[in-house]
């Protein structure tokens, strides 16, 4: 199981009290309903796995209380924010970016789901606005790591994305490959990164995987590749339960 998960060393280490993950196709299956807690062994030491149904928008749920397994989230949500030791919350995707965020100092975490639509409807930096007002942290202390998605070699994107982006971004030129007037393809994980700079999170503490879901059948699924949902990659990440 040794390439089953990816991890990133630069991001957090196991004695910064928190573990993370991003999955890959050959990653444990886990036995799990969307918004109901679910007890895991997954990336080690987790209480709970967390993961809600995602409805490509820019809403996040907040679990700022211990979860049980009567517990029963079941609005749509593309990011999960907790500050609950033993809670891995987690984003599943299949070409989509998954973004972890952390703060070592208030102690909270937070698993983002971006797709483009998501994406251009704010959902990275409402996050971790949210994140940082309801736990006061200093978005300066944020740790953010971008995981694997579809790349700029592969992604091809037509008007629907592209009016929005060029409505939307002023620097659209700049994360375009290839734009030919009506198609082009979009550097998503570029996107997420300047997201997440323009709230204020230092350059040097946003880390990308740079790897393509797309290119990489034998790693990941991708939508994009296999025309329907195989299959998605689940994406984590918790505080380490001080019990
Ligand atoms: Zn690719």
């Amino acid at each position: 199981m040794a390439a089953s998960l990816i991890t990133v060393p630069a991001f957090a280490s196991a004695k910064d009290g928190v573990r993370h993950f991003f999955g890959t196709r050959q990653q444990m299956p886990v036995t799990y309903d969307t918004g109901v807690p679910a007890k895991t062994t997954a990336a080690r030491a987790h209480a709970w796995m967390l993961s809600v149904k995602q409805v490509h928008g820019n809403d996040a749920l907040v679990v700022d209380r211990p979860v049980t397994e009567t517990d029963r989230f079941n609005g749509g949500w593309d990011a999960l924010i907790t500050d609950q030791p033993g809670v891995a919350v987690v984003v599943r995707t299949a070409d989509c970016v998954p973004v972890l965020v952390y703060d070592r100092r208030r102690k909270a975490v937070a698993a983002i789901h971006a797709g483009w639509r998501g994406a251009l409807a704010g959902i990275v930096s409402k996050t971790i606005e949210r994140m940082a007002a309801r736990f006061s942290i200093d978005v300066a202390d944020l740790r953010v790591s971008i995981g694997p998605s579809a790349g700029p070699c592969c992604y091809e994107v037509d008007q629907a994305v592209l009016e929005p982006l060029r409505h939307g971004r002023q620097d659209w030129p700049a994360l375009l490959h290839d734009d030919q007037g009506s198609k082009a393809r979009l550097d998503l994980k570029a996107l997420v990164r300047r997201q997440a700079a323009e709230t204020g999170i230092p350059h040097e503490q946003i880390t990308v995987v740079n790897v393509c879901t797309i290119c990489h059948p034998s790693l990941f699924f991708s939508y994009r590749r296999e025309g329907r949902v195989n299959g998605t990659m689940l994406n984590g990440i918790a505080l380490v339960s001080r019990r």
